[in-house]
């Protein structure tokens, strides 16, 4: 199937989800993955309606990003380096990966210098796994009171990638504890932080994410079909 017939297939899905859910479907907004895709699938993607694209490499997408411009926000979602955050903030309009307070200071820092300031999600392994980034569940709400402050950082909300299931029900509680966590966060009332987004779901699981409560998901094989090996 082509890119566009997918991304039709996809908009279908989530508009179930959300209706099934009793959500209001413009509350959840679809990124594109690109990473490895072609530029002119990405093309396609975006002249379809997509108007995020979300890219794991910083150097990838740099490349891209000054080949295309801004018909679309570009979102980072892949790990950050701490000496990678220079050309981040400059690239992105939002990061979803930030999960420790060395790489928000140096954010911050690096905004204030560019005279921006940042959009962020702080990035929670929820399912407390070695392999994966974000910070420890239990640590979470440390991490965006020590964030919040940040005077060119502004906190949007939280991201998550669950361990990885063959039936995306089981995904479910890890989605329902992400959600959980930002209600306690709100409840907080955390000058300077926002907790509009989620984003949270991928190809396998992402209607099971937004009847948990996802604003946006991120979809690769779903819109692209598999990856190439490397
Ligand atoms: C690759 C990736 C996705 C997309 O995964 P698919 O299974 O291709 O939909 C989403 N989020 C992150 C952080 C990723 O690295």
């Amino acid at each position: 199937m082509s890119v566009v017939d997918n991304i039709r297939l996809v908009r279908e899905t989530m508009a179930e989800a959300s209706r099934r859910s009793g959500r209001d479907p413009a509350r959840v907004r679809l990124m594109a993955v690109t990473k490895t895709v072609d530029d002119d699938r990405i093309i396609e993607a975006i002249r379809a309606g997509v108007d995020i694209v979300g890219e794991n490499y910083v150097q990838e997408a740099k490349r891209k990003i000054y080949k295309m411009g801004n018909p679309c926000e570009w979102h980072l979602i892949g790990r950050l380096q701490t000496n990678k955050a220079k050309y981040a903030v400059r690239l992105f309009d939002m990061i979803h990966s930030s999960d420790r307070l060395e790489l928000a200071q140096e954010l911050d820092r690096r905004a204030s210098a560019a005279g921006r300031v940042m959009k962020v999600l702080i990035e929670v392994n929820i399912g407390g796994e070695e392999t994966k980034s974000g910070i420890p569940l239990a640590s979470a709400t440390d991490l965006v009171r020590a964030v919040a402050p940040l005077e060119n950082l502004s906190i949007q909300g939280l991201m998550t990638m669950p361990p990885w299931f063959n039936d995306p029900e089981e995904a479910r509680p890890f989605f329902r504890a992400l959600r959980e966590l930002r209600d306690r966060i709100i409840a907080e009332k955390i000058p300077r932080v926002e907790m509009r987004e989620l984003s949270m779901g991928m190809t396998g699981d992402f209607a099971v994410a937004i009847e948990e409560g996802a604003t946006i998901v991120r979809i690769g094989r779903g819109i692209f079909g598999e990856r190439q090996a490397g």
